[in-house]
């Protein structure tokens, strides 16, 4: 829709937590409108088509499925949600890793949560790293398991912040793509799109947001960019908010990408199954076979290894898939297997990454992160989930609040 002059309230990003706050605040019967700079609804939660299949190039599982906003809206919405247990809960093929040596790693894993759960309530804030058995057999193995979780390597990790994330365990997909859930449940909401927003002035009595299709007067207004962004000031705020970007600058995103690739032959492999990609090194890839039963591979990467192939160009994540599960099975894959589609999510100039994760000793930057600012200024991304960031329901839960915040204020004003 044309941007109109003046709302009560903007809505800034319509990802995950942007589609919530519009819809919590559709239900208000206020007068918002949500602005994107992308051309499309959803940001990190992202379903392309390829290879006549629906996927999920950013977010995929409906984690704490049972209890997450996003399971009903889907259902709601007349799609599939697909309830067959995720490849990471039964051992993995032994291509390269034998089932001994898998159980010998699955204990290494329980002995190093379980220092962190004990940690968390002991000490002060650390990283990570530091509760990894100093010279362990599987320390390289934690650390790829980081960085598909956190997006980074254990040094660089809050242990309490990591703590503080809580999951029923219960993980579902929607067949569709959880994208397709995110942007179809956006349908009612009045949104322009291509509408960068530059800087916000909340100087005066009304706030001014400039914006890359003209100017907008709102009374309030709810922020859902990535906390990066925020921290690089993509968006300037005038006046200036120095806590609210050194809160964001505590909360980086991680990086983690996926690419997907067409598998011929495809029954000699079991569906939903998993392969780990070069054990003891630190940035192994992993690879999750036939999704759904498609002949399709899902090649998950993080951290370093991810930033690597990003910087290597746009074809370095298919090649380096392709050799490693040609190394770990047999060369006679590689001719059955082509690049169907990637993701670079820390090339993209709206995302800058893929998830938070707290820096040690920035625990407490969620919640300053999320607190709003004079009653007007609103703060609702994944970032600002105090139990649930990273995720997609994470998002959605913080842009409620913040929408619910927002209707609060504007009935006192
Ligand atoms: C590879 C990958 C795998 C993932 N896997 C999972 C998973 O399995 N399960 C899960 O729950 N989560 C997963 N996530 C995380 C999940 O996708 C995110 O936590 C969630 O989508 C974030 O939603 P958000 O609304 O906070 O932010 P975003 O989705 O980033 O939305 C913010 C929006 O703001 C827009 N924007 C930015 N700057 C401006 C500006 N100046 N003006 C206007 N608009 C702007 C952006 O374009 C974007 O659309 C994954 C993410 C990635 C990348």
């Amino acid at each position: 829709m044309p941007l109109p002059s003046e709302v009560d309230v903007a809505v800034i990003g319509a990802g995950s937590a942007g589609v919530a706050a519009g819809r919590r605040l559709l239900a208000a019967k206020l007068n918002f409108i949500v602005l994107e700079a992308r051309a499309r609804i959803g940001g990190r939660a992202w379903t392309v088509e390829a290879g006549g299949f629906p996927l999920d190039v950013g977010c995929g599982w409906l984690h704490s499925a049972d209890r997450n906003p996003w399971t009903k809206i889907a259902e709601a919405e007349a799609l599939t949600v697909d309830r067959s247990s995720p490849p990471w809960g039964k051992p993995a093929l032994e291509y390269g890793f034998s089932a001994a040596a898998q159980r010998e790693f699955r204990e290494a894993m329980a002995e190093f949560y379980q220092r962190l759960d004990e940690a968390s309530e002991k000490h002060r804030d650390r990283p990570l790293a530091d509760f990894l058995e100093p010279g362990g057999k599987w320390n390289s193995m934690l650390q790829a398991i980081s960085t598909y979780v956190n997006g980074v390597e254990l040094d660089r990790a809050s242990v309490r912040d990591y703590e503080a994330y809580d999951d029923s365990g219960v993980n579902w997909r929607v067949a569709e793509g959880y994208g397709t859930a995110i942007s179809v449940a956006a349908r009612a909401l009045p949104f322009a799109l291509d509408c960068a927003v530059k800087l916000i002035d909340h100087s005066g009595k009304r706030l001014r947001i400039e914006t890359a299709q003209g100017v907008l007067s709102t009374r309030a207004v709810i922020v859902t960019v990535p906390s990066q962004l925020i921290a690089e000031e993509s968006i300037r705020f005038t006046p200036a908010l120095p806590a609210k970007l050194k809160a964001a600058a505590g909360l980086p995103l991680g990086l983690a990408d996926k690419t997907f690739l067409a598998l011929a032959d495809a029954e000699r492999f079991s569906e939903e199954s998993r392969i780990f990609g070069k054990l003891h090194a630190e940035g192994a890839a992993n690879y999750h076979i036939r999704p759904f039963g498609r002949p399709v591979i899902e090649c998950y990467f993080g951290g370093k290894l991810a930033r690597e192939l990003e910087d290597a160009g746009e074809d370095a994540f298919g090649a380096f898939a392709i050799d490693e599960l040609a190394s770990l099975v047999g060369n006679d894959l590689r001719p059955k297997l082509k690049l169907l589609a990637s993701s670079a999510w820390a090339r993209d100039p709206l995302a800058r990454g893929s998830y938070s994760y707290a820096l040690p000793g920035h625990e407490d930057d969620r919640a300053r992160l999320a607190s709003p600012v004079n009653d007007r200024l609103f703060f609702g991304g994944e970032a600002c989930s105090p139990e649930h960031f990273t995720t997609a329901h994470g998002a959605y839960e913080a842009g409620v609040t913040a929408a619910e915040q927002a209707i609060a204020a504007l009935a006192k004003a």
